[in-house]
């Protein structure tokens, strides 16, 4: 009897690594950056493994993958992976293929780099291309951005490694919340209903239990909900449930932008990104308000941090609000998220820590 297939997910990742990795797994001993985008794991084997590390548009074509498959059967019998922001990694065991297949990379305008003190690929949610929720563009603004610190995807002259995330709403399926900088599209009003035809196309009751702040609750009345206003977070969840609740708001949607937030436990242990600016406007197509911003953000750091310090590291060291001081980023009332005793002192707030 032919037995059902239960397992309809991804393949097992261990069915695809290279042969390489598979006689050396757990044997791994150290790694090195042999030069912007390329790495050596040496295991105890003595076996080495070249990683030549590129980066991608983010959204890609068919043609695109095609392209950097066939740059894999050339190079490395095929194997590459993609990492977690989107760059492209070829694996080799072969020394000797690693500068013609960077010329090869070149020859079609794909740039090698994004390792070590660097700016690697902008990790991104989807934006408009996509998603329903979202306050702004995705790889709209990544585009604009990383056009303005390409050069520091290609060297290593940062003082540590610096991580750029971008989420399109607070729900955040990028990883803002843990970036060096986090650019954030934020949506700054209360949903508008449209009573007439939300019982017609949602269900009240999944509706109301969508609002993480219960914001939402029936109007039995007009057979439609009706918003606290003061407990909406704006976080477009419930717009999510049901096309009547209008989160977009063109006029007032905008962009936030945090920083110091990382998610390793090197040095220091991870943390949260924290805001920093929180209103720029949206202003497609080159957003040129937070290209400067976060540009500003990258030189006053690596002006100021010492070698290895990441932004976390840097602001802790020199304290937040000297972070505001040298940035020359006002510090507003969007700033506080703790108003006990704010009469007197705002130093008492989570966000001073000393
Ligand atoms: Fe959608 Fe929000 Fe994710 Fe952007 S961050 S893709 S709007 S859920
Ligand atoms: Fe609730 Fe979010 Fe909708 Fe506001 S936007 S009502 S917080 S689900």
């Amino acid at each position: 009897m032919a037995q059902a297939r239960t397992d309809i997910g991804p393949p097992l990742y261990k069915d695809m690594l290279p042969p390489i990795i598979k006689e050396n797994y757990g044997k791994w001993r150290y790694h090195e950056i042999l030069k912007p985008g390329v790495l050596v794991h040496v295991s105890e084997t003595g076996a080495k493994l070249y990683t030549v590390r590129a980066g991608s548009p983010r959204l890609i074509s068919i043609y695109f993958i095609r392209e950097i498959c066939d740059l894999a059967d050339k190079y490395c019998d095929g194997y590459l992976r993609f990492t977690s922001r989107n760059n492209i990694e070829f694996l080799l065991s072969d020394e000797s293929k690693i500068d013609p297949l960077i010329e090869d990379l070149k020859a079609l305008g794909i740039p090698v780099g994004g390792t070590g003190n660097s700016i690697t690929n902008i990790v991104h949610t989807q934006g408009w291309v996509h998603c329903h929720t979202p306050a702004t563009d995705a790889s709209g603004i990544v585009k604009a951005v990383m056009d303005e610190l390409f050069e520091y995807f290609t060297t290593m002259k940062l003082p540590a490694k610096l991580r750029i995330a971008l989420a399109c709403c607070l729900n955040m399926c990028g990883a803002v919340h843990c970036s060096d900088i986090a650019i954030l599209g934020i949506h700054r009003t209360v949903p508008k209903i449209d009573h007439e035809n939300l019982h017609k196309l949602c269900e009240i009751p999944t509706l109301t239990a969508s609002c993480p702040t219960a914001a939402i609750r029936p109007n039995p009345k007009l057979k439609s909900i009706e918003i606290k206003a003061e407990r909406c977070m704006y976080c477009g969840n419930c717009y999510t449930m049901c096309p009547s609740v209008h989160i977009i708001d063109p006029k007032n949607d905008a962009v936030s932008i945090w920083v110091g937030g990382k998610i390793s436990n090197s040095r220091i242990g991870p943390r949260f990104s924290r805001l920093a600016i929180p209103f720029l406007p949206n202003n497609p197509p080159r957003w040129p308000e937070v290209v400067d911003a976060v540009k500003k953000l990258v030189e006053v750091w690596a002006a100021n941090a010492q070698p290895g310090e990441r932004m976390a590291e840097w602001i802790d060291r020199i304290s937040w609000e000297k972070f505001f001081e040298i940035t020359g980023l006002p510090f507003t009332d969007k700033h506080i998220d703790d108003f006990t005793l704010a009469q007197t002192t705002f130093r008492c707030t989570t966000q001073f820590k000393w």
